[in-house]
This record gives C-alpha cells, sequence and structure tokens, in this order.
C-alpha cells in the first residue's frame, strides 16, 4: 500500500494513482534522430545506467505482454514499475501475461533486453503517462546489444498514453501533493512489497 499521512489516501500499489517525481536529470534539449549505439552484453536498467552514466528515468522501458492472445507493447519510464492491472485494465483485456522469450524474440528479433518501441509496427503500444512530453531519452534498438538515444514519444513513435505505473513511496498525492509513503500493516507478518515481486518476475526484460 501507499498512503498520505496527511489526507489519509490509500491504496494498493497496484491501482494507486499518484503523481511521479520528476525525472531525475533533465531531457536533452534539441530536435534529433534516435540514434544508434551499441550496448553489448547489457540487459537491465541498472546495467545501463552504469554503462551510460544517465539516470534510470531517461530511460523508456519496454515490456511485451499478450493481451487476450495479442501482443502489446508497454512502456514506462525506467525507475518506475508497471503495473499489470493498470495494464489490463487499459488493454481493455480479459487476461494478460508477461510475453515468453521465445515469443518476444519472435515478434521483435531481439532479445528483452533491447526492445523498444521505434520501428514497431503491427503492434498495440501504450505509454505510461509520465513519458508524456517527454524527448530524447534511450531505448532498445530491437537489436541485441544496440539501444538508441534520443528518442522521443510522438516523434518517434505513436502510442496511446494511459496510467500503467505502481504507485511508489515518493509520489505526490493526488489529493492534497504531499508526498507518499509506504504502508506496512502494523501487526500481519505477511505483507510483501509488490515491487519486489514485479521484480522478480520479470527479471531482467526490459
Ligand atoms: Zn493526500
Amino acid at each position: 500500500m501507499v498512503s498520505c499521512a496527511q489526507c489519509g489516501y490509500a491504496a494498493n500499489l497496484e491501482k494507486a494513482v499518484s503523481h511521479p517525481q520528476a525525472p531525475a536529470a533533465p531531457d536533452p534539449k534539441g530536435d534529433f534522430a534516435p540514434q544508434a549505439f551499441h550496448t553489448p552484453g547489457i540487459k537491465t536498467i541498472g546495467q545501463l545506467t552504469e554503462f551510460t552514466g544517465h539516470p534510470a528515468s531517461t530511460f523508456i522501458k519496454s515490456l511485451v505482454l499478450v493481451a487476450d492472445g495479442q501482443p502489446v507493447l508497454a512502456l514506462v519510464r525506467g525507475d518506475h514499475q508497471l503495473s499489470e492491472t493498470k495494464f489490463q485494465q487499459a488493454a481493455g483485456a480479459r487476461e494478460s501475461r508477461p510475453a515468453r522469450p521465445e515469443e518476444i524474440v519472435g515478434w521483435f528479433g531481439a532479445e528483452a533486453g533491447s526492445l523498444g518501441p521505434v520501428g514497431v509496427s503491427g503492434m498495440r503500444i501504450l505509454a505510461d503517462e509520465a513519458l508524456r512530453g517527454r524527448s530524447n531519452m534511450i531505448t532498445g534498438a530491437n537489436k541485441d546489444g544496440e539501444h538508441l538515444r534520443d528518442v522521443t514519444p510522438q516523434e518517434d513513435f505513436q502510442a496511446e498514453y494511459r496510467d500503467l505505473r505502481q504507485g511508489e513511496a515518493g509520489d505526490a498525492c493526488v489529493r492534497c501533493s504531499a508526498p507518499l509513503a509506504l504502508a506496512r500493516p502494523s501487526r500481519s507478518g505477511t505483507f510483501s512489497s509488490s515491487a519486489t515481486a514485479t521484480r522478480t518476475r520479470w527479471g531482467c526484460a526490459f
């Protein structure tokens, strides 16, 4: 759960509506075309931040899900986690699941660590609201060991904006703008972090 100490708002991480913190670094200014660069053996946002020196919020994380049998590309900011609950609702699907590694290679020609929305066709692309207005970001090139810099949403690819991201500590409350905190149960020892569970489930896929 995340909760607001100021107004009492509380919600499950998977469903919470909140405002994300600003990206850790401003986007480079300028009207650039996407440019490929080599990222040999690099598969996770953590490795990418180390390799490039850019914070996770500069990256677009690309996740492939299968919604009612159809592949859908879901995009969230690199430091954010996808809420599968919100995704399924946004996709209008009765059921959804993460795509399997062999499905991803078949559709994209690359493994999960090098995916991105540029050049993708014949597939629905949903982008989290936190990507709206961003520019010159970094994402996978759909080629193993390659990423693209200077990728601008709605210029270099088209996506439908939706609220797809899990709430997290530090988000601003939608009711009163105070920072939300992670709420822990008072007595039950069964609390488990959804964020951790999601990271584990997705492994290195992005
Ligand atoms: Zn509040």
